[in-house]
């Protein structure tokens, strides 16, 4: 499964957030992976069109997607040079598929910020230039590595010289590798390194309760870090991470009422979640019968057999074909029955691409 990693300062609120995530944690029992790593927390993906596809269907069960998040603490300043801890949890980053960047935005007192005072520029340059040292650092290596084969006449080494070239100049000025415009073949050949500032990235703006509802007005640390994340072409979540826990902990109508008395339209979390799927490239499809009602994560851009590999390898490989209604679709008409009449039922095979959004009835051999 694809995971995010949680990243930030220390007493920045990653911990008190993680806790909310596995406070929040996935119903279902199929992920024994988290409860192995306790830095692992699982969360189910609220998705409304789930509820109304149940209204039609009227299942036994009602199996919503997941997301994975997984906690980084102890990034600090200097990380990238520590031979030790540091480096471990740089490690650490480079196994996840996206980073989640937490920065304090909230003013307290009796919390200690690491650097003196709340100032979240300054926090983002300092985790981001941990981040872009320790690339630099694989990236001069790298470069060490391949400079004999280069010289020996090795075509692919001198490609890859020239990639890992263009990647210096720009770490060391400080930018991250993202910033480097690479084609698909140099993103390929230089894939194995791991790149840390090739990771996709969103912020988190950890805000105080009281802040959460019309942030914009009241914190102008939010502010800066959103003009800031704005020349990075990255997005930020606002979130009290506190106040997570406490939404953590409702369910149902409860959860309702307590969200709309904070003017909220959706938990933190929530919107962390989404904003974590956009930033991946992923995207839900539905299977929908009288025995349950599923969502299901698939990457945008993936073929019928392999959204069906997801939900089981038997369904990839014996893929015949994929019976497919939009949701929309399938809304407008009220029924499965009535879809199929209006022709909004289609037969497709191998090569279409499943759509966020589709319920889907596969067909295949055992
Ligand atoms: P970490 O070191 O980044 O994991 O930070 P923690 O989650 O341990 O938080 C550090 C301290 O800040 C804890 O005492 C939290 O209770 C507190 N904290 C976290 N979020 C908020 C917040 O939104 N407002 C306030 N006032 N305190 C917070």
């Amino acid at each position: 499964a694809l995971t995010t990693g949680i990243v930030g300062l220390p007493n920045v609120g990653k911990s008190t957030l993680f806790n909310a995530i596995t406070r929040a944690g996935a119903e279902s029992a199929n992920y024994p992976f988290c409860t192995i790593d306790p830095n692992v927390g699982v969360v189910d993906v609220r998705d409304e069109r789930m509820d109304k596809l149940a209204a039609m269907v009227n299942p036994q069960r009602i199996v919503p997607t997941s997301f994975q998040f997984t906690d980084i603490a102890g990034l600090v300043k200097g990380a990238s040079k520590g031979e030790g801890l540091g480096n471990q949890f740089l490690s650490h980053i480079r196994e996840v598929d996206a980073i989640i960047h937490v920065v304090r935005c909230f003013e307290d007192e009796n919390i200690v910020h690491v650097s003196g005072q709340v100032n979240p520029l300054e926090d983002m340059e300092t985790i981001n230039l941990e981040l872009v040292l320790s690339d630099l650092e694989t990236v001069e290596r790298r470069l060490d590595r391949i400079a004999r084969q280069k010289k020996s006449g090795d075509k692919d080494a001198a490609i890859e010289h020239t990639i890992l070239e263009k990647l210096q100049v720009a770490l060391a000025e400080g930018k991250p590798a993202r910033s480097v415009e690479l084609v698909e073949d140099e993103r390929k050949r230089i894939n194995s390194l791991n790149l840390l500032t090739l990771k996709r990235m969103l912020y988190a703006a950890n805000v105080a309760e009281d802040d959460v509802a019309d942030v914009d007005d009241v914190n102008p640390h939010v502010e800066a870090l959103k003009k800031q994340a704005l020349t990075e072409g990255a997005e930020v979540v606002t979130i009290s991470a506190q106040l997570e826990a406490e939404i953590a902990e409702l369910e149902g109508e409860e959860r309702e009422l307590f969200l709309e008395e904070l003017g909220l339209e959706s938990s933190g979390l929530d919107r962390l979640v989404a904003a974590a799927y956009r930033l991946l490239g992923l995207a839900t499809y539905f299977t929908a019968g009288e025995k349950e009602v599923r969502a299901w994560t698939i990457r945008q851009g993936m073929r019928a057999p392999q959204a069906a590999g997801v939900i089981h390898s038997d369904f990839e490989r014996g893929f015949i074909r994929a019976e497919v209604v939009s949701f929309e679709d399938l809304m407008a008409a009220g029924s499965m029955p009535g879809a199929r009449e209006k022709g909004h039922l289609r037969s497709e095979g191998k090569e279409y691409v499943v759509h966020d959004g589709d319920v889907v009835h596969f067909r295949f051999n055992v």
